[in-house]
């Protein structure tokens, strides 16, 4: 089959399909669920893909809102390859609900007469893949295709809780596209890890016997300017930024508890060491300076930073350009995200696309814009990029090589 039909297959069924999936995204959206408690969405989105024909695991590996949707081309022999996953988020932020736009990433909306019309990337893409493989009865390229729900991006590492459980193990590629101000196409996200650092001291009146307290807000304030002091020292693309959670409770108590949590984060992990231990110096200075006991947690799961596959990227780049997406020079650094510990394990791209003017994601402006019809055409387009990005991988076995190679450092 020509790859123009898959194209013209990829964009009906994007249009035939656009009303639900905009009623997905915007339920998402006006619901909004954080890490691990996305119930709302898991059972939305698993109701909708078991309608269209996909294979459903809920509470996949474990994870209650988890889940696994897949559909494989009629020839397709259980446990060969390729298979191809394209993953959705759909957590929300404390507070501030879908300000980094997961809702999108699931689903999407639109209107072009004051009719809602529902789009999720990744359930559009998916299902778009899926019609691609259902008409190729004849088989010239047998594969399956996996729509992978991922719980707790923010904060949770929900991904990695899959990776443990050996999720990606029978998958060969992966691709997730991220709501964002502007297109990147290879986006740099960085590695991250978190800590909580505790300072106990000793209550007493605040004004009757000063000198019998040890002040811990006073051991959490002194840590926090030592790690503000180092940061002349540190690299452009290191982070290191905490907000002090529990400092006393009146002011006349001297705190004798004080609870500060830090993230930082580097382009790579063997820096991250140099930056930890560069903190840790600045809470345990600050322990001994003021006399108090400090307790250090760290996150059990660190994201890693994005290996994005540039084989991978750049076919989904040249069909971003016949789609009048045509990307700019790699911009700065980005946040964090687990798809970062994905691409150590699979060949995986996380291109961020254009929703609208906003500068700034996780922010109220952006969760408004999350829930706007203008967002509606640049989901369209992307999950058409990486449908078709999906079918070219398919069925092109020397692509699938390179990415591979790639992928091996070969
Ligand atoms: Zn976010
Ligand atoms: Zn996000």
């Amino acid at each position: 089959m020509e790859a123009s039909l898959f194209a013209q297959m990829i964009s009906e069924s994007l249009a035939k399909n656009k009303e639900e999936f905009n009623n997905l995204s915007q339920l998402i959206w006006a619901h909004p669920e954080t890490q691990y408690d996305e119930h709302f969405a898991h059972a939305l989105l698993t109701d909708f893909l078991s309608k269209e024909g996909f294979v459903v695991e809920k509470a996949y590996a474990g994870v209650p809102t988890a889940f696994r949707a897949e559909i494989a081309t009629s020839d397709y022999v259980v446990g060969s390859h390729p298979v191809i996953a394209i993953l959705c988020e759909y957590d929300a932020l404390p507070e501030i609900g879908h300000a980094c736009g997961h809702n999108l990433i699931a689903v999407n909306c639109r209107d072009w007469s004051h009719l809602w019309v529902p789009t999720k990337v990744g359930i559009a893409a998916g299902c778009a893949v899926r019609d691609v493989l259902l008409s190729n009865s004849q088989t010239k390229f047998p594969g399956k295709v996996v729509v992978l729900g991922c719980p707790a991006e923010e904060g949770g590492g929900g991904k990695i809780d899959l990776i443990n459980f050996g999720c990606f193990r029978d998958i060969d590629f992966v691709m997730m596209a991220h709501p964002f101000p502007h297109d990147v196409l290879h986006c740099i996200t960085l590695g991250i890890e978190r800590c909580t650092v505790e300072f106990f001291g000793r209550a007493t009146h605040a004004s009757c016997q000063p000198w019998e307290g040890v002040n811990a807000l006073d051991a959490a304030i002194s840590a926090y300017n030592a790690v503000s002091l180092s940061r002349q020292q540190m690299k452009p693309d290191w982070r290191a930024h905490a907000i002090i959670a529990k400092g006393g409770t009146v002011p006349n108590v001297i705190p004798d508890h004080s609870e500060s949590q830090y993230y930082m984060r580097c382009q790579n992990m063997e820096d991250m060491a140099i930056l930890k231990s560069k903190l840790i110096q600045c809470f345990e200075c600050a322990a001994e300076a003021t006399g108090c006991r400090m307790v250090l947690s760290w996150d059990p799961k660190p994201y890693l930073p994005l290996r994005s596959n540039r084989t991978m990227a750049s076919t989904f780049g040249d069909f971003a350009q016949a789609e009048n997406l045509v990307y700019g020079p790699d911009p700065g650094l980005h946040g964090s995200s687990d798809i970062g510990n994905v691409s150590m394990v699979v060949p995986t791209i996380h291109p961020r696309f254009f929703v609208g003017e906003s500068h700034l994601i996780h922010t109220r402006e952006f969760q408004k814009l999350a829930g706007s019809s203008k967002t509606q055409p640049y989901c369209l387009r992307m999950a058409k990029i990486m449908a078709l990005t999906a079918v070219e991988l398919f069925i092109n076995k020397s692509l699938r090589e390179k990415v591979t190679r790639e992928f091996d450092g070969c």
